[in-house]
């Protein structure tokens, strides 16, 4: 009886952890860090979780940031500040090791000598380093469907901070783009939870994989959890998410790169369910670090502890905001200014018995086994020298081959593209002659203002259809400009009547509108509809009768709904960056077969603005404004040639709950170009005790077909990915009937156990 009650005892133990995940740390790396960690004062500790910010610490002098050195002293030596972030202006690679350098041989003066944690948010490369190579934005990354790529430019990314001696960055977002109104969604890559694990989870392994090799850094996911849905739709607003849809929908992401040992993780800086994010519990300790097995450490976002006094009105100083973050499980605090105040605050909050000494030293460790996995112990510095392949030619490709499967074709009547290399074209729009505009914000400065300035030697639009079809036949007016200054994302009309005047002397207009760049609060709008004046353009350009090609350039799907219909041919190039120009004039001319696909639903109206994951409606489909009648669907975006689907077949009529199903489709070119296909599995569950959603992605691939060529594509799906959250925030696969789509087939089978995992 006895050994029975043991092993039943062991067994319900055992119970709760089976499920459990946990990130794997290395024991010789965990014991140097608790010697060290035994080793350190109060002081010490507080001051590895504080993050300050450069610009507080200098300034730029004739090009060279030049540190103050009292104030940098006083962070770096006598409060042994554990981080420092962000950009003192545009420097290059070798500026940055003589910042770093200089950091680092401060941090060398203090009693422990541990090394400073630089970090940048390297947002489509290495943004803020001159001569860096810059990738389309996440949204321009997800709309390639290909891995590959995304796990290349975290490679290179890597390479090129570490070049520039930054071991970690803020990046990749992974906040779910499903409100289109919300001015970072160009920052994520998009709006499904599939996709977006799936190229979360490929950068993380180009960014961090071998860990503590010299040229790999440490990511930092964020902004952890469901910052991207506000109510409002503005920036840093509140968002209501209950917790199951926020672990149905929100959470993957962040799992799966959690599962990739993601080793950082930056915190939402709003509000979910009217709790500051920085101050929830159950998200960062209990399911983060708790559930998630997270062993790396948490950031705060910026200044964000303070807000949680100043802007939330929770508590009534800073002190009681301090002490409520760090208790949540904030380890490390993007101060960014007045980090005095944080370190006095957190000593004091620690000797009143309000925060524990083992809440601080379960930060601590955390803060130093980055710091160890990255080897900033040994190797506190890497240079320039070491990094060769910096910027180069073979960099360049990743990133132009990055646009040119980015770049999606949504609309081509009458086949009217590709176009001859000898017609005559009208390039005209504010975006047609704009790197600005190519690159979106997070581009050598924050919100990208000075990008013209900065990336001269690349080709705009304009510059590269020039060069495709020679420059005697391609004429450019503007007909609208953005504000030089001031409100630089609105525009006005310049000129429109030379615009309609040029267009008598071609056969092709090519309309260049969309968004100027923006990040965070400064993007919000009031109308996700296209601007007035460059509908107004749009118009004037149909009037024409010429037909005209509307090249959209912009961070988030502007609604042109009005003017759609009359477009002969939609291309959306998002923020592909300094390679776009060209890549699009290849596209335009069929050198390169397009290949992108939507990673977001392209809304048609301004009221009716739902994803494609949805739950089923009453309105669904309906022209007259439909609650899901998009303009353009997740998921679309035509080619050159055709693609025919066949034999669409599941391996079983009937599964258990444990089991993986085959899933076969026979894909073949029936066109006669080359041409690249992303093959997408979409599953409903077609009855179930909450609301299925109408589909769901569970599964892509990106082929290469010859013309004339088939090829079958084999998908794998373990059953339990069917399962969703129910509304007592477990895991459930019910059994019932499940359908499978891809394409225009279908395909179904049932599931003969409901299980709650
Ligand atoms: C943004 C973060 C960014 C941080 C540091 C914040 O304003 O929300 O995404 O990493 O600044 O620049």
């Amino acid at each position: 009886i006895k050994s029975a009650m043991l092993i039943l005892l062991i067994a319900i133990i055992a119970l709760p952890l089976k499920n459990k995940a946990q990130q794997v740390n290395d024991p010789a790396i965990d014991a140097k860090v608790n010697a060290l960690v035994k080793q350190m004062t109060l002081e010490e500790k507080v001051g590895q979780m504080a993050q300050v910010s450069i610009e507080s610490l200098g300034k730029i002098r004739n090009g060279n940031f030049v540190f103050d050195q009292d104030t940098f002293k006083k962070a770096v030596i006598q409060y042994k500040i554990g981080s420092i972030l962000n950009t003192p202006g545009l420097q290059n690679a070798q500026q940055w090791n003589n910042i770093i350098q200089e950091i680092q041989n401060a941090a060398k003066q203090t009693r422990l000598k541990i090394p400073v944690l630089y970090g940048l948010d390297d947002n489509h490369g290495v943004n803020y380093v001159a001569g860096a190579t810059l990738f389309p934005q996440e949204i321009g990354q997800a709309a390639t469907w290909n891995p590959e790529l995304i796990y290349n430019a975290g490679v290179i990314t890597a390479y090129e901070s570490r070049a520039a001696s930054v071991p970690w960055t803020y990046s990749p977002v992974l906040d779910l783009g499903t409100n289109p109104q919300w001015p970072r969604i160009w920052e994520d890559y998009g709006e499904d939870p599939y996709l977006s694990s799936r190229m979360g989870v490929a950068f993380v392994h180009g960014v961090q994989d071998p860990l503590g090799s010299k040229d790999k850094l440490v990511v930092s996911l964020k902004h952890y959890m469901g910052y991207s849905d506000p109510k409002s739709g503005h920036d840093r607003t509140d968002a209501w998410i209950p917790e199951n849809y926020l672990r149905e929908y929100h959470l993957p992401a962040f799992r799966a790169c959690v599962d990739a040992n993601a080793r950082t993780v930056m915190v939402n800086s709003a509000l979910i369910n009217g709790i500051p994010t920085h101050i929830n519990k159950h998200v960062l300790t209990d399911i983060l670090k708790d559930e998630l097995g997270f062993t790396g450490f948490t950031v705060s976002d910026w200044q964000d502890i303070e807000n949680v006094y100043r802007r939330d009105h929770i508590t009534k100083d800073i002190k009681g905001a301090i002490m409520l973050a760090i208790n949540a499980g904030i380890d490390m605090s993007m101060i960014p200014y007045n980090y005095k105040e944080f370190c006095t605050d957190l000593i004091a909050l620690v000797k009143e018995g309000k925060v524990s000494m083992s809440r601080i030293n379960d930060a601590v460790t955390r803060i130093l086994r980055v710091k160890e996995e990255l080897k900033l112990f040994e190797t506190p510095m890497t240079y320039l020298k070491d990094y060769p392949k910096f910027g180069s030619a073979e960099f360049e490709k990743a990133s132009y081959n990055t646009a040119a499967e980015s770049i999606t074709l949504l609309k081509n009547s009458n086949n009217v593209l590709p176009l001859p290399k000898t017609a005559r074209v009208l390039v005209t729009g504010p975006n047609a002659n704009s790197m600005r505009t190519l690159n979106g914000g997070w581009t050598y400065t924050w919100q990208g203002e000075r990008t013209d300035e900065y990336a001269q030697k690349y080709n705009t639009i304009l510059e590269a259809v020039q060069n495709k079809f020679g420059p005697t036949n391609v004429l450019y007016e503007r007909g609208v400009s953005y504000n030089t200054a001031g409100k630089y994302y609105e525009d006005s009309i310049v000129d429109m009547d030379a615009a309609v005047k040029a267009a008598a002397n071609v056969d092709y207009i090519l309309l260049c509108i969309g968004e100027n760049n923006y990040t965070e609060t400064p993007g919000n709008l009031n109308d996700l509809t296209l601007s007035h004046n460059q509908l107004l353009l749009a118009k004037a350009m149909i009037k024409t009768g010429k037909p005209v090609i509307f090249i959209l350039n912009e961070g988030r799907p502007r609604i042109f709904n009005e003017v759609e219909s009359a477009a002969a041919a939609v291309i959306d190039v998002y923020l592909p960056s300094n390679f776009g120009g060209d890549a699009l004039a290849d596209i335009l001319t069929g050198d390169v077969n397009p290949s992108g696909k939507l990673p977001i639903t392209y809304s048609r109206f301004t009221n009716a603005l739902a994803t494609y994951i949805h739950k089923p409606s009453e309105g669904d489909g309906n022209p007259q404004g439909g609650d899901f009648y998009p303009q353009y669907q997740f998921g679309f975006g035509l080619s050159y040639t055709s693609f025919e689907y066949s034999n669409l077949s599941v391996n079983k009529n009937v599964f258990s709950p444990g089991d993986t199903a085959t899933i076969h489709v026979t894909v073949k070119n029936s066109g006669n170009r080359d041409g690249k296909e992303v093959v997408e599995l979409f599953a409903s569950d077609l009855v179930a005790s909450l609301t299925p959603d109408v589909k769901r992605l569970r599964g892509f691939e990106k082929i290469d077909l010859k013309a004339g060529e088939s090829k079958t594509v084999t998908f794998r799906l373990p059953m339990k990915d069917l399962a969703y959250v129910n509304s007592n925030n477990k895991t459930e696969l019910e059994a019932g009937d499940f359908k499978l789509q891809v394409a225009n087939l279908n395909a179904s089978f049932s599931v003969n156990k409901t299980v709650i995992y």
